[in-house]
């Protein structure tokens, strides 16, 4: 029968990518949830709303409303901010510098996790996070940890940035990574933290297929 599965980790795992091609593999449905930070936090630069009063972010979060869909092009997954199509617009560094700052925000998490926690109801879903073993779906049949050399990290972003057409120093991109992971550590509010039941894989060395088969055949079991 079908379950949830939980894939937490540092920045730049491969996370998404692995999680899109478990669900794939299982037939289920894949939740980007740092989509889901990355368009609330577009939604915050477009108001240029001061996030410091917790009523104006309550506020602003009223008019946030965030889905994903199928692009039957391609049949990629892609995320709607308010209607419009958002996806590349959230991958961008403006985006990634702020994400951080934005996903401390306690109300932000609640709403967000909210909205998570409704789309997991039915199963058969794959879901990847900060905090989903632990807070989102801390009930998850398998939780995933994923980590890697920062290095190596940092060197597999550039190359898919790369393939869009983009070029970013990897300085840039270590330091982004870098930055992220601390803060993400180290808020008061659902850290990103491995849950106790969560299984590691450290995907510095494996090739992506092969941590794509582990998880599978973990869920199998
Ligand atoms: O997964 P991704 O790297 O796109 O996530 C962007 C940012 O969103 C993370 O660095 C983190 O600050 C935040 N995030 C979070 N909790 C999640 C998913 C993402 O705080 N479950």
């Amino acid at each position: 029968s079908k379950i949830v599965i939980a894939i937490d980790g540092f920045s730049g795992c491969g996370k998404s990518s692995t999680a899109k091609a478990v669900a794939k593999a299982l037939d289920y449905t894949y939740i980007d949830s740092g989509a889901m930070y990355r368009a609330a936090t577009l939604h915050f630069l477009n108001k240029l709303t001061v996030l410091i009063n917790p009523k104006d972010v309550r506020n602003s979060l009223e008019s946030l409303n965030i889905s994903f869909q199928i692009n039957p092009a391609n049949q990629k997954q892609e995320t709607y901010l308010n209607g419009l199509n958002v996806e590349k617009e959230i991958r961008t560094m403006r985006v990634s510098d702020y994400v951080s700052e934005v996903s401390k925000i306690k109300e932000v998490r609640q709403e967000l996790v909210a909205q998570q926690q409704k789309l997991g109801k039915k199963k058969g879903v794959v879901m990847d996070g900060r905090d989903i073993g632990t807070v989102v779906f801390p009930d998850a049949e398998l939780k995933v940890f994923m980590t890697a050399d920062l290095n190596i990290r940092a060197a597999r972003r550039q190359k898919e940035i790369l393939e869009k057409g983009d070029l970013v120093e990897i300085q840039k991109i270590i330091q982004n990574l870098d930055e992220r992971d601390k803060t993400d550590s180290s808020r008061k509010e659902s850290p990103l933290k491995k849950a106790e039941d969560a299984v590691d894989i450290d995907t510095s060395l494996l090739e992506f297929d092969d941590q794509v088969d582990r998880i599978v055949s973990l869920a199998k079991e």
